[in-house]
């Protein structure tokens, strides 16, 4: 049986291949008919370009729905799709391309000069262009091609994607992801987060990350549900069209920057079925308003480029909790069927419950290892073939998962463990806190110390020697972080995500600017 993948979403096109899948904020609509025509023309193409199969097809470029049928052209000619953020400079390119040494790189017109010439100095055979209005080389290219086109047969391990991890604490690595892997993992999705006929996806994610290229356009296209696609996020265009949609998927950040909107209200959201948050934690106080002002339950949900989703909050009533729905503010909640996940410590024993330990996971959504990199894959795998997340949690009694931080976040104080998650907790709970993030800075006779950098909410004035203060009532000492900072933004990257690394650099900025 062939796996390739498009064949999977392919089923789940409506009967009426002229009916809207896409409507996009520029005014444009797209039929079913148009994805499955234009995919081919673009597959055709590449198929002429003799490529062997697996081939990286690279695409550096801005969201646009080509864009998404590039994606879904290389998955039909059995080549590898390659997203890169498109914010990424010549040093960063430069390493993904040496990398992963795509045979074609798509970019934008305005980048051709500077892509190319990096592109085709490492062996990249074709460099063609692609801009968010449909111009570019590579339309005029497939625009000659038939557009009908047979999926190439692909058995279920063979490549789909490289996704590169965000990078927040080191070099970038490539997940390796199946066919296998990303069907059996929109598959799932698709039924435990109730889809049904006539969802309409509001898709405000980009589209070069495992959240909005997979999680979103692949439940989206296997409903066959239309989706309302904005080139960016921009609160007030997603507040137009929250009532013409069912489904909303965005990252922390865009719920918080929602919620500063004086429009968002009940009415607004009134036809949304389920609104889901994930790539980053969630603070409780966004949860909590988030209910108060909508009378919506965000469904949380924890995943990873190497592993796509593995836990999330109970979209349907569960009978474990009298038939009420259990979404908890400050959980993942539980591991989505198929996936088996343990807290463990370094020797690879389960701990017991509330213990924090290492997050590992096995599933037919595990991705098969790092592009070109089998130590740092046998590195991240346990010998009982577990894949250690680098995240570290915990598990309650009723199967609730808790992220408390990576374990390079983890500070090691006078040989104790300081979890920033819950540091981070303490100080968010204080009045007038927006937000915080703590992180280890060396110290001469603990070895490393806490630093918190906070947030203080609208019109709040904060004392940080006050807030140390409190934080001692409520924590032991040695939790305690010896420096506490204000700030008026948090460092973070595209899908939201704190970045601590940003953080420590600025710290050993003031210490060698203070010695
Ligand atoms: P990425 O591979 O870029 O998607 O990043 C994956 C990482 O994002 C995970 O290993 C977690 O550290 C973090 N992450 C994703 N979802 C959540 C969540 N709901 N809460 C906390 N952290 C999350």
């Amino acid at each position: 049986m062939n796996a390739n993948l498009y064949l999977t979403l392919r089923q789940g096109f409506p009967a009426n291949l002229d009916a809207i899948a896409i409507e996009t904020d520029q005014g444009l609509c797209y039929s079913w008919r148009d994805i499955e025509r234009g995919s081919a023309m673009l597959a055709n193409w590449l198929d002429s370009l003799d490529l062997p199969a697996g081939s990286r097809i690279a695409a550096h470029i801005d969201k646009s729905v080509e864009a998404m049928l590039l994606y879904l052209a290389t998955l039909r000619s059995g080549h590898v799709f390659l997203p890169l953020n498109p914010a990424y400079q010549s040093a960063e390119l430069s390493y993904f391309i040496g990398n992963a040494e795509p045979a074609v790189v798509v970019c934008t017109p305005s980048n051709f000069g500077w892509v190319s010439k990096l592109a085709f100095q490492q062996g990249t055979r074709y460099v063609v262009t692609l801009d968010d209005q449909r111009g570019g080389s590579l339309l005029e290219r497939a625009a000659h091609h038939s557009d009908q086109h047979t999926a190439v047969a692909r058995r279920p391990e063979d490549l789909a994607a490289i996704l590169y991890t965000s990078g927040t604490t080191g070099r970038s690595k490539g997940a390796m992801l199946s066919h296998a892997n990303l069907a059996s993992n929109a598959l799932m999705l698709k039924d435990y987060w109730g889809w049904v006929p006539g969802d309409v996806l509001l898709h405000a994610l980009p589209i070069f990350h495992v959240h909005g290229l997979f999680i979103a356009i692949h439940a989206a296209l296997l409903n066959g549900s239309t989706m309302l696609w904005h080139s960016k996020f921009e609160p007030q265009r997603v507040l137009a069209d929250l009532p013409r949609a069912t489904l909303f998927m965005g990252v922390p950040t865009f719920y918080t920057r929602l919620l500063a909107q004086p429009g968002l209200n009940a009415q607004l959201c009134s036809g949304m079925r389920l609104f889901i948050s994930g790539s980053a934690p969630m603070l409780v106080d966004t949860f909590s308003q988030w209910q108060d002002r909508t009378g919506h339950t965000v469904l949380e949900r924890y995943g990873m480029s190497e592993t796509l989703m593995l836990t999330s909050n109970p979209y349907t009533a569960d009978e474990r909790f009298q038939g009420q729905s259990q979404r908890v503010g400050g959980s993942v909640g539980f591991p989505l069927p198929g996936v088996t996940l343990r807290i463990a410590n370094a020797q690879g024993q389960a701990l017991a419950l509330h213990e924090v330990g290492s997050i590992q996971v096995k599933g037919p959504n595990v991705f098969g290892g790092y592009w070109r990199m089998p130590e740092k894959t046998a590195q991240e795998f346990t010998a009982d073939g577990f894949f250690i997340t680098g995240d570290m949690g915990t598990l309650d009694e009723r199967g609730y998962v808790r992220i408390v931080g990576r374990d390079k976040d983890l500070i090691i104080s006078g040989g104790l463990n300081v979890y920033p998650a819950e540091i981070e907790d303490a100080l968010n709970q204080l009045p007038g806190v927006l937000e915080s993030a703590v992180v280890g800075m060396p110290h001469p006779d603990f070895g490393e110390v806490g630093c918190a950098f906070v947030l203080a909410k609208p019109g709040a004035v904060l004392d940080p020697a006050a807030l140390l203060l409190a934080l001692k009532g409520q924590l032991a000492g040695f939790k305690v972080p010896k420096l506490c900072k204000l700030l008026d933004e948090l460092p973070r990257n595209a899908m939201g995500k704190v970045q601590k690394n940003v953080l420590r650099q600025q710290l050993q900025q003031l210490g060698s600017d203070s010695n």
